[in-house]
């Protein structure tokens, strides 16, 4: 993502838990966890957010440090290159503030062993000098808030995940909640766009607030240059099809992998490690951040004996399903 980008996503980004819009239940859950921490005068337990990208878990995490009053650190996991690294984190952070970890599951094992007596005790041993000299050194932490993001839970370890209290997967947008988030950033953007022009935007968005948000800001343009500022529902579709946006908001790799599972395989079954070999994509990738949009909107079915396109994505790519296993 560009620098412009950044600056763009965190200019709307929302910053009160009234703001957010979806994940109802991960937020009404957050409310009470977050209410029940402060009235004990508790640190909140750690969180994981889980999901694939774009779906607000670094804004549910700043969101989190907000409601809760304290700072938030953030770093991601790959940052963190040595124990030392981690140690410096931990111990500059101020009773009860939340340390947000992206990429979690990016963390090297010594690393992250670390991490565990600093979750659960808050304390961290850290071995100083070396040869002969070198000793244990216990630091006292102050009670914080681990906050985890990733998008590929699968690979986190089980001692990891038992010490998250609070695990929230996020889901994908329905068309309904990404015409109000596209409506509230256009207000921020100071643009006029009509509810029908929002309603196509957000069914093209592939259920993800960043692609709806990064979407307003191209048809923006559009809007600007071809007519009057307001994206009306000419506007918008007409910019939808000049950014070749596809009519279900399927990205490139989503077709890829439907029109491999047809060309290639048939249409299935086929198990999901021969499709990531095909396409050129890690297989839990493949399984955790697309299947699950292709799963939800009808694209493929999960069989017994592996993936199966349906008939949809069949009409999608504008394949002849009948012609099913004759090549
Ligand atoms: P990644 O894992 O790829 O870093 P993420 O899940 O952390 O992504 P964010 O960076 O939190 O995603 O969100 C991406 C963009 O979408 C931000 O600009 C944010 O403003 C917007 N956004 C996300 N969720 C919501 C929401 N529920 N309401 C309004 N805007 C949202």
């Amino acid at each position: 993502m560009s620098a412009a980008e950044k600056e763009f996503e965190n200019s709307i980004r929302p910053r009160e838990i009234m703001d957010f819009s979806g994940q109802d239940q991960i937020i009404e859950n957050l409310k009470v966890f977050i209410k029940a921490a402060k009235m004990r005068d508790e640190a909140l337990d750690h969180i994981l957010f889980h999901g694939p990208p774009g779906l607000g878990k670094t804004t549910l995490s700043r969101i989190v440090a907000n409601e809760l009053g304290v700072n938030i650190r953030e770093t991601s996991g790959p940052v963190i290159e040595k124990p030392g690294d981690l140690a410096g984190l931990l111990t500059n952070l101020e009773e009860r503030d939340v340390l947000f970890v992206d990429e979690i599951h990016r963390l090297s094992t010594v690393v992250e062993e670390y991490l565990y007596s600093a979750m659960e005790d808050y304390r961290i041993d850290i071995m100083i000098d070396s040869g002969p000299n070198a000793r244990s050194v216990q630091i006292n932490l102050h009670p914080f808030t681990l906050v985890g993001a990733t998008t590929r839970s699968g690979l986190l370890t089980a001692p990891l995940l038992s010490r998250f209290g609070i695990k929230s997967r996020l889901e994908y947008y329905t068309a309904e909640v990404l015409q109000r988030i596209l409506w509230r950033a256009a207000g921020l953007l100071g643009t006029k766009i009509t509810s029908d022009a929002a309603m196509e935007i957000a069914r093209r968005s592939r259920g993800t607030p960043r692609i709806a948000n990064g979407l307003l800001r191209r048809v923006r343009d559009f809007a600007q240059v071809m007519g009057n500022g307001t994206i009306d529902l000419g506007i918008a579709q007409f910019s939808l099809k000049a950014l070749s946006v596809d009519e279900y908001g399927l990205d490139e790799m989503d077709n890829r992998i439907l029109s491999t599972i047809i060309d290639n395989f048939k249409g299935g079954p086929v198990g999901i490690t021969t499709i990531a070999t095909a396409v050129g994509e890690e297989p839990g990738t493949l399984e955790e951040v697309y299947e699950p949009f292709l799963i939800q909107e009808g694209f493929i079915k999960r069989t017994p004996r592996g993936r199966e396109v349906t008939e949809k994505a069949y009409t999608h790519l504008g394949r002849n399903p009948n012609s099913r296993g004759s090549n």
